[in-house]
């Protein structure tokens, strides 16, 4: 775990440096070659038989963390990691990128999303749990990252050691917020990163914390004012969010992600997205077993 979140650290360090715009460095989306025979492969009744039919899916992604998932006012799609993984699921289904509708879920809102069938997928730097696989289904991980501290620059906190007793901004409903909070520090939980951001540009709070991969994209945004600070201090595991009643389903994104890693597709993804600013591929982590 210590080297991981090291090399995690790396990582994040030379994001930052070789990061200009995350937001626009991003707009490079990869073309998936998609499968015209879906709807015929998959056993009728299935949910994927049914996705492959309509021809048009659903799929809950973040709109404002650069380099994951992200949609500038007045563009029609997002971009990011997150997207690429959700449009290679479309395109195993037959659908191609312009019939999949995105809909932004914001952290406290994924699993209630999949519950009620707002969205089919979520694709948005959702941390596999224990807590959320009781009430959704989580299929992955296809990424992993860690949780780090964003300030602006020149501040005494220097890393997550410093955060006892201070004000630290996070999201409602992340893992992020309750991890700060165990580490001592008074947490304030905003709906979005961007607020929360907003409250540290501000000086309203004295830190930000989630995930390195959502933190990097800020500083990067904002390099004269922002800085990311120490180490990853857990490690995310970033999983699809499905419903637990479509149980098919996990089978499907673990096989066709699989097949995207060794094919070099997630690669491809991952460089046209997160790897723009200058971050070395990873190798991908190798995915848990369905239930
Ligand atoms: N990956 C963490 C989570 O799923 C933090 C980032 C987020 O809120 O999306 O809670």
């Amino acid at each position: 775990m210590r080297t991981r979140l090291a090399a995690l650290g790396a990582a994040a360090a030379l994001l930052l440096a070789a990061c200009g715009n995350a937001g626009e460095e991003n707009k490079n989306p990869i073309d998936n070659e998609v499968d015209k025979d879906a709807a015929s492969k998959f056993e009728a009744g299935t949910p994927m038989a049914d996705l492959a039919k309509a021809g048009k899916v659903k799929i809950g992604v973040k709109f404002d963390q650069p380099g994951l998932g992200f949609k500038r006012a007045g563009e029609d799609t997002p971009s990011g990691f997150d997207v690429e993984i959700g449009k290679i699921l479309a395109a195993k289904l037959g659908i191609s990128a312009d019939n999949v509708q995105w809909v932004e879920t914001i952290s406290d809102n994924r699993e209630p999303f999949l519950q009620k069938g707002t969205v089919d997928f979520v694709v948005a730097s959702y941390s596999i749990t224990d807590e959320r696989r009781e009430v959704v289904g989580q299929a992955g991980p296809y990424y992993v990252t860690g949780q780090q501290i964003l300030v602006k620059k020149g501040s005494d906190i220097k890393s997550v050691d410093d955060v006892k007793g201070k004000q630290v901004c996070s999201v409602t409903g992340s893992t992020s917020l309750k991890q700060i909070e165990a580490k001592g520090a008074k947490g304030r939980g905003f709906e979005t990163y961007s607020q929360c951001r907003d409250q540290v540009l501000d000086g309203a709070v004295e830190a930000m914390t989630t995930d390195g991969s959502i933190l990097l994209g800020y500083a990067a945004e904002n390099p004269d004012e922002l800085e990311v600070v120490g180490e990853p201090f857990s490690e995310e595991r970033y999983g699809v969010g499905y419903n637990k009643d479509e149980a098919e389903l996990c089978d499907f994104i673990v096989d066709t992600l699989t097949e995207a890693e060794e094919d070099g597709t997630w690669a491809k993804a991952f460089k046209a997205t997160l790897g723009k600013s200058g971050v070395k591929t990873p190798t991908p982590p190798e995915m848990d077993p369905c239930p």
